[in-house]
């Protein structure tokens, strides 16, 4: 190709003007996107490449835009991660993954919308209406809910406004049940945190419902369970079921709280021990509390279920503004709780379409010929709930058995010159990486294999 002369009059002349570009529309839908300075600069610096002679004086409208796509397309240091783990709800890997229209519905959150407007009349209306719709169309009757930050904050406000702020700050709560969910984090902590005295009664693997009638007096504001998600205990244990203790709360006019943990909002047969919101309160607890990004596969936040006037107490507590929830997450807890998620579908996945993506994703990283002599095998991998959720009960399914060597790689999806390849985390074990594909998405196959691609291109 012969070089330019960055002098030559006659291209300097084709350079064309900045005015001129900033009048194209797709400049002007790139000023609304990036800003009017940034195209400036874009601009400027594509007309110096030209005057320079790098680029023909045709080509600065593109390479400007091309320039300002570059820019733009990481507007976040997150990356992208392919969980390919098996572990459905992966804490460090953000907990529930939401659903294309969950998604949607956020990126149109984004902009001004009628969270709390009613275009019909234009006047202020109810903050999250159909969000609150959504739930009600998946609970019983005449269920109040409020939607805060996450599960903690629905518990500490519930605390907050039954017990410390009605007087009456002792929450009776079986000893078995002070558990701590992970990072340190600490029920009896928190309620403490909010003003709350723990009464706790019977022992760790036993507590009868005449503890709790012993545990109760005046200063109690509220009987507590708490779901302990993440272990089981077995072997000389009881537990009193809400059904036998919502009589004695409502003997003494006590409002029985129930924290669920996990969010299912009915009994799932995949998952017999999880506590669900329906049955719940059905059995008598007058509230239920519980985290929107575990088992209900929507965006991180926390609900308060239950009797209508008891959540409209909890709603008006103070504290309630200081937990409340952006926009866009009631956008995306709408449309997880109107569709599908993609936690429930990893979670319920078919071994035999498991298998078979295992043996589409085995076959296109055979194909490649970066993987030539690369050991692949599809073998039988249990993926886990994860989350803290039903820790007793694996989930058998399929993986790609990889050598472990390319576990770092394929993390840090160092080497790759293709930005398009997102980082894929597997599991290690006996000396092998597991790419379990129960939440690789069917989209994401060649994405995994162009990744292990370039992973092994990367090490030689
Ligand atoms: C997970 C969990 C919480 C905390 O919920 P977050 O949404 O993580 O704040 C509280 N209680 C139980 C029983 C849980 O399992």
């Amino acid at each position: 190709m012969p070089q330019r002369t960055p002098t030559e009059p006659d291209a300097r002349r084709r350079i064309p003007r900045t005015d001129t570009l900033l009048a194209a529309p797709q400049f002007v839908a790139a000023a609304e996107q990036s800003g009017i300075d940034a195209v400036k600069s874009a601009i400027r610096r594509a007309q110096g490449a030209a005057r320079a002679g790098r680029i023909a004086p045709e080509a600065v409208a593109a390479e400007a835009l091309a320039d300002l796509t570059t820019r733009h397309a990481r507007p976040t240091t997150l990356r992208r991660v392919v969980n390919a783990t098996g572990v459905v709800l992966h804490t460090n890997l953000g907990r529930a993954t939401l659903s294309p229209g969950a998604r949607e519905a956020m990126t149109l959150a984004g902009g001004y919308c009628d969270v709390e407007f009613d275009l019909a009349d234009g006047r202020r209306a109810r903050r999250g209406r159909g969000t609150l719709q959504a739930l009600a169309e998946r609970l019983p009757e005449r269920t109040g809910a409020l939607v805060v930050n996450n599960g903690a904050a629905a518990l500490a406000l519930v605390a907050a406004t039954l017990a410390v702020s009605a007087g009456r700050p002792e929450i009776v709560v079986s000893r078995g049940e002070l558990v701590e969910i992970g990072d340190g984090f600490r029920i009896p902590e928190l309620l403490e945190s909010v003003g709350a005295r723990l009464v706790d009664v019977g022992t760790t693997n036993r507590t009868h419902l005449r503890d709790y009638e012993a545990g109760i007096g005046p200063a109690t504001g509220v009987v507590l369970k708490v779901h302990p998600s993440n272990f089981r205990v077995s072997g000389f244990t009881s537990s009193v079921p809400i059904a036998r203790l919502a009589p004695l709360c409502a003997e003494r006019a006590l409002p029985l709280v129930s924290d669920i943990g996990s969010g299912l909002l009915a009994p799932d047969p995949l998952l017999p021990h999880e506590p669900d919101a329906t049955t719940t309160l059905a059995d008598g607890a007058a509230i239920v509390t519980a985290s929107c990004d575990k088992l209900l596969g929507g965006p991180q936040g926390g609900l308060v279920l239950g009797d209508p006037d008891t959540v409209e107490r909890v709603r008006r507590h103070p504290l309630a503004r200081a937990m409340r929830v952006d926009k866009t997450t009631l956008a995306a807890l709408e449309a997880s709780l109107r569709s599908p998620t993609p936690t429930h579908q990893a979670l319920h996945a078919d071994a035999d379409a498991l298998r078979e993506r295992a043996e589409r994703l085995a076959a296109a990283v055979g194909s490649d010929p970066a993987c030539a002599g690369l050991a692949v095998q599809v073998v039988r991998s249990d993926g886990a709930v994860g989350g803290g959720c039903a820790p007793e009960v694996p989930l058998p399914g399929w993986a790609v058995r990889v050598p472990d060597r390319l576990a770092g790689p394929l993390r840090t999806g160092r080497g790759h010159a293709d930005d398009e390849v997102p980082a894929v985390v597997g599991r290690l074990g006996d000396g092998a990486l597991l790419l379990d594909v129960r939440c690789v998405t069917d989209s994401e196959i060649p994405l995994v294999a162009r990744a292990v691609a370039a992973a092994c291109r990367a090490e030689s």
